[in-house]
């Protein structure tokens, strides 16, 4: 099998210790595979994004001695991939506008638990039926219709390599899920699918915060038709107030003045034992010790 595996980063800050992690593990993992490692820059939610921040996280990288083996892709540059995407749902019927707000979707169900990572309500499923009068804003993956079509069970199931068996009922839990925002804006879910695919991703390896999209993106995967790639869902590095790192709990940037601290705090963190001397040896070790390193079963390819 061929691997290619990618780090994914949003240019909505520079590299930190946490995202340093998800970037050095998924480099060792193409790595001990004999595979290719590339990078892709999901600068999809432009409001969010930071001029200037694309170029230097890849310098950032390549600091690190994190070097991508192809081309980098820029999501911003992929419209027209995303549209042919939403179009093959379109013509299919298993997409649909809808017209809710988000206080709309907060006031149809009150009791509605809210998706942890995102603070969203559950999507009732309000606009499944027609917009009523309601003008458009949003295209939603209509989960059932999938689902029915494809004959797939109402639970996903799937394998983390870390984390082992998990599951999800996508329609309940989460419901229809948005792939074109409000705002015009392509939605993470149908972005990381379409560009997976089209980089031949076969191995994603991500921050275990992102692991509760999975089940979303087989779901649609499967319903654009493409294949499904093994996922490991590294360890989070936590802040001061015991939440993942983010810019907000204490997260700076990674100190380029010296890159082999950062990368042995990111080594720490999945379990590698800190090295010393230069960055290409230090990586080495950690490839060779990578299958050992979160306890991961063996590699068949
Ligand atoms: N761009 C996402 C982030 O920086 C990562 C997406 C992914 O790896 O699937 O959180």
């Amino acid at each position: 099998m061929v691997y290619t595996g990618r780090f994914a980063p949003s240019p909505t800050g520079l590299l930190h210790a946490g995202s340093l992690v998800a970037a050095l593990a998924s480099w060792l993992d193409a790595r001990a595979h004999g595979g290719q490692w590339v990078v892709r820059i999901e600068d999809v939610d432009t409001p969010r994004c930071i001029e200037g921040a694309d170029q230097a996280l890849l310098r950032q990288l390549a600091i690190c001695g994190l070097l991508p083996d192809g081309p980098v892709i820029w999501q911003s540059q992929r419209q027209l991939a995303y549209g042919l995407a939403l179009q093959k749902l379109i013509d299919q019927g298993w997409v649909y506008p809808c017209g809710c707000s988000r206080k709309d979707i907060e006031n149809a169900q009150p009791q509605t638990p809210l998706l942890a990572r995102h603070a969203l309500a559950v999507y009732p499923g309000t606009c499944r039926a027609g917009l009523n009068g309601k003008p458009a804003r949003a295209w939603r993956l209509n989960v059932q219709a999938v689902q029915a079509a494809l004959q797939l069970p109402e639970l996903t199931t799937w394998h983390d390599r870390r984390l082992g068996p998990q599951q999800q009922k996508v329609a309940v839990d989460v419901g229809d899920f948005v792939l074109r925002r409000a705002d015009g804006l392509w939605a993470y879910q149908l972005a990381v699918v379409v560009d997976d695919a089209a980089q031949n991703i076969s191995h994603v390896v991500r921050g275990e915060d992102l692991a509760d999209n999975t089940p979303r993106q087989i779901i649609l995967q499967k319903a654009l038709g493409l294949s499904t790639p093994t996922y490991l869902h590294t360890p989070l590095v936590l802040g001061s107030n015991g939440e993942k790192l983010s810019k907000q709990n204490g997260a700076t940037p990674l100190d380029l003045s010296d890159p082999l601290a950062a990368l042995n705090a990111a080594a720490q963190a999945l379990g590698l034992p800190a090295q010393s001397g230069d960055i290409a040896t230090a990586l080495a070790v950690w490839t060779r010790a990578w299958p050992q390193a979160l306890a991961l079963p063996a590699y068949n390819p």
